[in-house]
């Protein structure tokens, strides 16, 4: 039953790449993103590729870019050198065993096992997580510039040029009266065709999200994303709304999801494949939504290419997808990382079709946002 094929190389690298504007939200605001890239060879020389991001270094979970990189360099590398490249879950088995939480880094490697191995088959990564209902999925935008002239400014260009309808508002830094009147602005200057939704990242007390709530409704605003922490008080929150909130930051896995869906937090679940530990749990997350009857959105890590490509073969599979995706990650960067850009069209994101991911890295690009670049162009030169 063994294949013979084994995992031979696991090389990690960390990426800075700046962002094209400041991306503002309660707990930080990012002026670039950093990639942590994983890159994984087997003995049959087929690679793969994964990725682990997070948002703002440690302001928004556990993980840094940094701990990703050394979890796997020091623990799950040496956990998976040998063994069967083909048997991804008996793979990733023996690293839960081993190594307790680090979702992020987890996923990375996942990604980067089923990425070689929908490769080896010939197949697109849709196929290997139960396959594609869809070859596009609709994509929001972030607005956060932290500015509400530049954030109706930034729409209008994102609705002109058919890219994003969508638009979610990250608030909840300001007095929630401001934050209101902030969202009630753009919606107001904003054709029908687009929807105004709002991230809160668990800034709100529950006293004041039941007023900003109730509030937002009143603005036109369909949808309040993780206005508080906690199971109970967004599910008390839910009971009372006229609109759907969505629970984000809670959702840790099947088990946090599964404890979110039987208190009904959030009539809506953003499922992020890095928060989840990897592609084969968010699925799971999706099927607990699922028959809570609660609705699943795409959610991003604001990962770039390698994540976010990952993340649209699994949401390509998904049932419904009333509320669409965030899948804007990689257009948040300056630069191109891979040698074909993706297809964002008619507030669309294709999803690549080729086998695995169905994209490539651009080598050049790679060399020169690699954060050890001076390093590595020394020992270069020594190899010379
Ligand atoms: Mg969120």
């Amino acid at each position: 039953m063994n294949s013979g094929i084994r995992i031979i190389e696991i090389d990690t690298i960390l990426l800075d790449v700046p962002t094209i504007r400041p991306h503002a939200l309660s707990m930080v605001t990012m002026s670039g993103q950093t990639m942590m890239i994983v890159r994984l060879r087997c003995s049959d020389e087929v690679s793969g590729l994964g990725e682990g991001t997070t948002i703002g270094g440690l302001a928004y979970g556990a993980e840094s870019p940094e701990s990703m990189k050394l979890a796997i360099d020091q623990y799950i590398a040496p956990l998976l050198i040998g063994a069967d490249a083909t048997r991804v879950g008996l793979a990733m088995d023996k690293v839960n065993a081993a190594v307790k939480g680090n979702h992020f880094a987890k996923c990375a490697v996942e990604t980067a096992l089923l990425d070689a191995q929908a490769r080896r088959l010939g197949l697109p990564l849709s196929e290997l997580l139960g396959g594609a209902r869809r070859d596009s999925l609709p994509v929001a935008w972030t607005l956060a510039s932290g500015d509400t002239a530049k954030d109706i400014e930034e729409a209008q260009r994102m609705l002109e040029a058919r890219r994003h309808k969508d638009f979610k508002l990250k608030i909840g830094k300001r007095p929630v009266d401001q934050d209101v009147a902030h969202v009630a602005a753009i919606r107001k200057a904003l054709p029908d065709l687009a929807s105004v939704r709002v991230d809160v990242n668990m800034a709100w007390r529950e006293r004041e999200a039941a007023h900003g709530i109730a509030a937002l409704a009143d603005a036109g605003c369909v949808l309040v994303e993780q206005p508080v922490a906690g199971v109970e008080p967004l599910a008390r929150l839910q009971a009372k709304s006229r609109i759907a909130l969505m629970a984000d930051e809670i959702l840790t896995g099947p088990e946090s999801a599964l404890a979110a869906a039987s208190k009904h937090a959030g009539d809506v679940f953003s499922v992020k494949i890095e928060q989840a530990g990897g592609l084969f749990a968010a699925s799971k997350v999706i099927s607990v939504a699922e028959a809570a009857g609660i609705a699943v959105y795409g959610g991003t890590m604001l990962e770039g290419p390698i994540g976010t490509i990952a993340a649209a073969h699994l949401f390509a599979g998904v049932r419904s997808l009333e509320w669409g995706t965030e899948l804007f990650g990689p257009l948040l960067l300056t630069e191109e990382l891979l040698t074909e850009p993706l297809g964002y069209a008619d507030f669309e994101l294709e999803v690549p079709t080729g086998p695995g991911l169905g994209i490539e890295l651009d080598d050049a690009a790679v060399s020169r946002f690699r954060r050890d670049r001076t390093a590595a162009s020394a020992s270069l030169r020594v190899v010379r």
